[in-house]
């Protein structure tokens, strides 16, 4: 009865830690560049990442959870960001403020096969960076994940950029790919067979077929705009953050134009894609809004903590132990004065003997405990016990607060 689904997990405190410094890592970032939260509804109409995300996407067509709701309404978690970003931007109107930079930080959800690395719940952390055309804007999102990944410690990452171009030079680059790929058919896995024709791009991105034919299939020609766009995308990073342009780099959502970009990094056993994103200068218009230009990322949040190396931080709980009944109001009194200070304090357990209460002391790897009983109590003192080095003295209380506040 009592059990969890498959593909969700609860986390820890060490665990969940991990995502709070990640978040914290991004946000010091966002404030910086002058993103601003945005706070998204979980659930949104399905309709909105039919339209956003794709109908042949295989978030669309398999990944979802969706359901009808009380009302009739056709429902989804929402597996990705940024087509609520995008509904949110075209319904409050932001005609007379087009250029707006919004991040998130939220859960979303994939009913795919769980792996290391990969959970049906996991928390996306999102930039979009709304109505900005110039290839300044792909540099500068592109700067902000890495800022975040080196204040992470994250080591080792790649950064792959590539163009799929647009709307004048992605059709033929498509027919292409249908070509090449119907050429060797049955050599594709039974999922590329059925995407070949609807949309071949993401047979490139497939984990499967995709590094097979890295070196063979046919390559982007793009439009002069767009190879300008991609040029000077690359001029604006140079020298700023390593990067490879991976020509077979595709994304597997479909509202994608001209850059598109992926750090990778090697976590044993699990996923290496840590965050991706692109330009999306049509989708705003496609959903019905205005026609203006965005691009923006999403990292995952659970393998970025994979890859960075957190500082270990030491506990500094300090335990209050009472060794007598008539010691524990005063006992009491010093742990609530403790906390009003701001320190972390434990303790409380005064139903158990001395012995029980030091043995908890230690199972929370607590810096000091403060022991006190009856003679404490009539001379206004209490004993304070380092737990690391073992040593013990007796203050008086206000000495014992003043020791402690300094530590
Ligand atoms: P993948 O190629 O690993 O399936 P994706 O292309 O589906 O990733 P995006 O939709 O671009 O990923 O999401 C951005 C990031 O979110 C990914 O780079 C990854 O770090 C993370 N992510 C995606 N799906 C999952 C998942 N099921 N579990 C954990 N993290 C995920
Ligand atoms: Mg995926």
């Amino acid at each position: 009865m009592a059990k969890l689904l498959r593909g969700f997990r609860d986390l820890f405190e060490e665990e969940a830690q991990k995502l709070t410094t990640v978040e914290k890592a991004a946000r010091s970032v966002f404030k910086i560049y002058g993103a601003k939260e945005l706070r998204l509804p979980t659930l949104e109409l399905k309709e909105i990442f039919i339209k956003a995300t794709g109908q042949t996407t295989d978030i669309v067509q398999k990944e979802m959870y969706a359901f009808e709701d009380g009302g009739g309404r056709l429902v989804a978690m929402r597996p990705e960001g940024t087509p609520g970003v995008a509904r949110a931007y075209i319904e409050n109107n932001f005609q007379e403020n087009p250029l707006q930079k919004f991040f998130y930080i939220g859960n979303m959800f994939r009913a795919e096969r769980p792996q290391a690395g990969r959970y049906r719940e996991f928390e996306q952390i999102g930039l979009e960076y709304i109505g900005n055309a110039s290839p300044a804007a792909d540099a500068e999102v592109i700067l902000m994940l890495k800022a975040i990944f080196d204040k992470l410690g994250v080591k080792n990452y790649k950064v792959k950029i590539n163009s799929i171009g647009c709307k004048e030079c992605r059709p033929k680059f498509r027919e292409d790919l249908i070509k090449f790929f119907t050429a060797q058919k049955d050599s594709l896995c039974e999922k590329c067979q059925t995407r070949l024709e609807v949309n071949p791009l993401r047979v490139l991105d497939c984990k499967i077929d995709g590094p097979k034919f890295t070196q063979s299939a046919p390559k982007q020609i793009l439009c002069p705009a767009c190879q300008k766009h991609f040029d000077e995308v690359k001029k604006y990073l140079d020298g700023k953050v390593p990067f490879e342009v991976d020509p077979c780099l595709v994304r597997g959502l479909d509202y994608y134009t001209k850059t598109v970009f992926e750090f990778q990094a090697d976590i044993a056993g699990a996923q290496n894609a840590l965050a991706a994103g692109g330009r999306y200068d049509d989708l705003i218009a496609s959903m019905g809004g205005p026609k203006v230009p965005a691009v923006g990322w999403a990292l995952g949040a659970e393998r970025v903590a994979l890859a960075s190396s957190f500082e270990e931080q030491k506990s500094k709980t300090i335990f209050v132990v009472s060794v007598e009944e008539s010691a524990n109001n005063y006992a009491f009194n010093i742990l609530q004065t403790l906390r009003e200070k701001g320190l972390s304090a434990q303790g409380g357990l005064f139903d158990k003997n001395l012995k029980a209460q030091m043995k908890q002391a230690n199972k929370i790897n607590a810096s000091y405990a403060i022991i006190v009983g009856g003679n404490e109590v009539s001379k206004n003192t209490a004993v304070l016990k380092d737990l690391t080095s073992g040593e013990q003295k007796e203050l008086s209380l206000n000495d014992l607060l003043a020791n402690l506040e300094g530590k």
